[in-house]
């Protein structure tokens, strides 16, 4: 496995793996890495001959006051987990590198990008498409691998990919969680021993809107009140948002027709935790 931080260096690789007709596969990483980014290198490891990996904390999806300064960063271990896989390059650019002095250039997908972390993270998604954009033009992969941890994340960079006519596959990985149900995310490691336990409000709210969904409900906005309270019920948490959208367009629907994503962003102390779930109804 080589580390590369150089893009120069980046580049004669890919030209020559490109040259010689193998697949590359890209996961993109903020690094910190945990069993939900390592199952999305598995998955790339498994069908394609160059797996990349990169690591780069992306100063244009954070907001004034938000945590990019505090965000866990540690290559030398993330460097041990990622060769376990194994991958093969492990791609961490320095910030200047990606985005040097006169750096001018943005990707903006709308609509789909003003709806639930769109209103609490105005520019987040401009910086996410941005990066990924610039991504891509550098590792050329055939596949890129995204989690659905980050579910709207996902129907984004579909978006994109499909409106500026790139020429690759986006798939999907499910959210992997911990034993009790919490989803992986690096951003737990800033939890107390009490935040953990107050964080599994998230998954657990998800489990009952789930089973009412089972038991015949199709009201969206009783399923969302039943979140609503029971999160409200844990003294450490506090919404952001709990939504039930559709999953084409991610506007908030009345009744449960067909596919829906639930999707949450609820603070725990001061950290803000996504989870979301997807739930296939029939039509009743
Ligand atoms: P991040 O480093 O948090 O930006 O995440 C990098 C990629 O890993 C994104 O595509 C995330 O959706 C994905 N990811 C993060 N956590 C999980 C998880 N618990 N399960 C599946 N994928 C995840």
């Amino acid at each position: 496995m080589e580390i590369i931080k150089d893009l120069g260096r980046l580049k004669e690789v890919v030209g020559q793996v490109r040259a010689a007709g193998q697949t590359i596969g890209l996961v993109p990483t903020m690094g910190y890495l945990h069993q939900g980014h390592l199952t999305l290198m598995r998955e790339a490891r498994k069908r394609c001959d160059l797996v990349v990996v990169s690591i780069f904390v992306n100063p244009l999806q954070f907001g004034v006051g938000e945590d990019f300064e505090e965000y866990p960063r540690d290559l030398t271990r993330d460097a041990e987990l990622a060769g376990g896989v194994p991958v093969d390059i492990i791609f961490a650019p320095p910030v200047a590198a990606l985005y040097p002095k006169g750096y001018n250039t943005f990707v903006e997908v709308e609509g789909i990008t003003e709806s639930l972390c769109g209103c609490s993270r105005p520019g987040h998604f401009r910086g996410v498409t941005t990066v990924v954009n610039k991504l891509f033009n550098l590792v050329e992969p055939h596949v890129a691998y995204f989690g659905q941890k980050d579910a709207q994340q996902v129907v984004v960079i579909k978006r994109m990919v499909e409106d500026l006519n790139m020429n690759l596959e986006i798939v999907t990985v499910p959210i992997v969680r911990e034993a009790d149900g919490l989803a992986m995310s690096s951003r737990n490691v800033y939890l107390s021993p009490e935040e953990r336990e107050a964080a599994l409000v998230l998954s657990r709210s998800l489990t009952t809107a789930g089973e009412l969904i089972d038991r015949g409900e199709r009201d969206a906005r009783k399923v969302r009140e039943t979140m609503v309270a029971m999160i409200e019920g844990e003294p450490l948490a506090t919404i952001d948002y709990v939504e039930i959208v559709d999953l084409a367009n991610l506007q908030p629907i009345d009744r449960l027709t067909g596919p829906v994503l639930i999707a949450l962003a609820v603070r725990i102390g001061k950290t803000r935790l996504l989870d979301n779930k997807m739930v296939g109804v029939n039509n009743v």
